[in-house]
């Protein structure tokens, strides 16, 4: 870690989605991978921070290089809808001046979190939905893909077993199943603070289903004068209790700190409409928080104020 660390802090919270993730349904061997997997996006994205550049370049290219791996459901290895194809989601918010970019229904751009900031820096809107965002694209540089390069054996063999129990994502017990969502908040040497959310969203999702990862205000939130948070999670309950920005504004209007807000908000008002997944945030002062009020929390940090960790299980 470089000295000017210990004066200006600089810090770094990512998430692979939460859900009923347990240690004995998890091959040691994929265990190291999903390791591997938030360790290197967590080194990419702490790289940019620690040689001065911004928390939002630090939030995108964490983000799509959790996309870019097939473990997590945003990307490549996205989960499929009822009609079995991709729609995919993604938000980005730069806590300096409020600006905010989302996307969703996206079915070709190989990065959608990078389609997000594009809506945000290159046009006159926030939110870009369907055809007329992927109309969008053809107006950037941005990588198109096939469909299918989105699609792994696992995820359609989730769709089989979805449909056959017709359900979106409950276990055969009634837990809920895991979430991949993936998330990147940043504090940057400048004191700016950056969040980025990615989603295939919900296997057999019907009737475009949208949920709480591209809703700015629900699935990302960043304000410099409090924090970034992104959210994984069942998205309905998200988007009602409008978490990551309830997050902000506990810490703006009632004075909390952002571990006081966070843990308010995942284990006291999401259980009350059955709320289930988790967060990760950081604060403009370098604190990060990662809670998660299901099983596990695929999740890593680095914090010249507060260390690191890679963590999966509770
Ligand atoms: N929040 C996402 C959604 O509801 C799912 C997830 O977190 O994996 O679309």
């Amino acid at each position: 870690m470089k000295s000017h660390s210990k004066t200006v802090p600089i810090a770094v919270a990512l998430h692979g989605g939460s859900g009923t993730i347990l240690r004995q349904n998890l091959s040691e061997e994929l265990e190291n991978e999903y390791r591997h997997a938030l360790a290197t996006a967590l080194d990419i994205a702490w790289n940019i921070l620690e040689n001065g550049g911004s928390a939002l370049d630090a939030v995108e290219k964490g983000a799509c290089s959790l996309e870019d791996c097939p473990l997590f459901n945003a990307g490549a290895g996205s989960v499929l809808t009822a009609e079995g194809i991709h729609e995919l989601d993604a938000s980005i918010m730069f806590g300096k001046d409020r600006n905010a970019g989302a996307v969703t229904g996206i079915r070709t751009v190989r990065n959608p979190i990078s389609l997000a900031r594009a809506a945000m820096e290159k046009s006159s809107f926030v939110f870009l939905g369907g055809d007329g965002a992927e109309q969008f694209a053809d107006t950037t540089n941005l990588e198109r893909v096939p469909e299918d390069w989105f699609t792994t054996k696992e995820r359609a063999d989730q769709l089989k077993e979805a449909q056959q129990r017709d359900t979106a994502v409950m276990d055969h017990d009634g837990t809920p199943n895991k979430f991949g969502t993936i998330g990147v908040v940043a504090l940057d040497l400048n004191g700016d603070l950056a969040s980025a959310t990615s989603t295939g969203g919900l296997t057999n999702k019907q009737f475009g289903r949208i949920g709480d990862s591209p809703v700015i205000g629900a699935g990302t939130y960043a304000d410099n004068m409090t924090c970034a948070i992104s959210c994984t999670g069942y998205g309905e309950e998200f988007i009602r209790a409008v978490v990551a920005h309830d997050v902000a504004s506990r810490m703006r209007y009632l004075g909390e700190s952002l571990e006081q807000a966070a843990h308010e908000i995942v284990h006291v008002q999401l259980p009350k409409i059955d709320g289930c997944g988790g967060l990760v945030g950081v604060d403009c002062k370098g604190n990060v928080t990662l809670p998660f009020n299901t099983d596990g929390m695929y999740r890593a940090w680095r914090s010249s104020l507060h260390g690191e960790g890679v963590e999966i299980f509770k």
